[in-house]
């Protein structure tokens, strides 16, 4: 008997509920045992006449554990907390897993990039503190604990021994932010003592930025604080074909929620031209989190077929605008699913 697992679902915003509904219809035609129940965030459920971030759908996650989720859009000014900065506090998912890898038939300057970005989810100049101290003067927080950068860092590493992982390199700027980025540094440094058989680097940012360009496979995986991570996933995008192909996972201790790295794409949204990749492949990296976690061995076969599939539409040329292709979003999905 396969295991049921129900999932909270929020199609988010912009080409949010597009690349969504495209990647359902991939789940069910690849036979993975999901019931997923919508819950809302971000402008749609503002729509509805909610806050950002409503109550329900954080209970929804804390209840069934797990959530694939669309970009959601914050309304830019004053007045709303990012919905995404809110989601990932409230739930303490605190590291953000991004695997960047080449894929076959997308063409890019690299071929052989695989890196994985940890990146902590909850503090760092995240931490959402800003405060206007005198009239003209505002300050923004970044806020770093011990207990913050030592379990990101941990997970980090476990990551890298489980998965064979040779090497992981801190990004940071102690040179400047001596305080903050040193702690994170500290606590990095005293976590691989346990971790003796994983290579350990520490890079200053803005150099570290110019090697991933001029030679992305000197790395392995990639460590830093919210802010950098954000940055630097997307500048890892652009080495491997964009933010259509980028996937992750925000995972805790209780919970765990899967979404793209990209946006709500604003200037696709409507058109139904949004490459549902990056969707497809965070919720693949769901169904293997669902035998990770809960030993379900029929997900991790789902989760094969469904990125041997993509592989094939792609290496036959199925492609969305962003990569060079003419499919429509619903095309690619139709695309993978004739493959699976
Ligand atoms: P974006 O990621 O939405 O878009 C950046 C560029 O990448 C655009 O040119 C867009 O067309 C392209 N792109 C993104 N996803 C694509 C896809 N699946 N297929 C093809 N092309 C794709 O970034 P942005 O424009 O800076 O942000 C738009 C909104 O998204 C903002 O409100 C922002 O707050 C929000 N956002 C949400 C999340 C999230 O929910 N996790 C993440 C990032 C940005």
């Amino acid at each position: 008997m396969p295991m049921n697992h129900t999932i909270v679902l929020i199609p988010g915003d912009g080409i949010g509920p597009e690349v969504a509904r495209a990647v359902v219809k991939v789940l069910d035609a690849a036979g993975a045992a999901l019931r997923f129940i919508e819950h809302h965030a971000g402008q749609a459920a503002l729509d509805l006449g909610h806050d950002v971030m409503p109550p329900a759908t954080l209970d929804a996650i804390r209840e069934h554990g797990v959530a694939l989720k669309g970009p959601c859009t914050t309304p830019v000014g004053r007045g709303f907390t990012s919905v995404n900065v809110q989601l990932r506090k409230a739930l303490d998912v605190y590291a953000a897993i991004r695997p960047v890898r080449s894929i076959e038939g997308v063409p890019t300057r690299y071929t052989d990039v695989d890196l994985v970005i940890f990146r902590e989810n909850t503090e760092g100049l995240y931490s959402g503190v800003e405060n206007e101290i005198v009239p003209g003067v505002v300050t923004s927080l970044k806020i770093v604990t011990d207990k913050g950068s030592t379990r990101i860092a941990r997970s980090a590493m476990q990551y890298a021994r489980e998965r064979g992982r040779k090497k992981v390199t801190v990004f940071h700027k102690a040179n400047i932010m001596k305080l903050s980025d040193g702690r994170f540094l500290e606590a990095s440094r005293r976590v691989h003592e346990d971790y003796a058989d994983i290579e350990y680097e520490e890079l200053i940012i803005d150099a570290a930025c110019m090697k991933l360009v001029q030679d992305p496979t000197q790395f392995d995986m990639l460590l830093m604080e919210n802010f950098y991570g954000d940055v630097v996933s997307d500048l890892t995008a652009g080495l491997v074909g964009g933010l259509g192909v980028v996937p992750g996972a925000n995972v805790g201790e209780g919970h765990a929620v899967f979404e793209a790295v990209h946006g709500s794409a604003p200037d696709l949204a409507g058109k139904g031209v949004a490459n549902p990749l990056a969707l497809l492949m965070s919720a693949v990296m769901m169904l293997n989190h669902l035998h990770d976690t809960r030993g379900d061995e029929r997900a991790r076969g789902v989760a094969g077929r469904i990125k041997t599939a993509y592989n094939a539409a792609l290496s036959k040329g199925a492609k969305t605008g962003d990569l060079g292709g003419r499919l429509t979003t619903d095309q690619f999905a139709d695309a993978v699913i004739e493959c699976l």
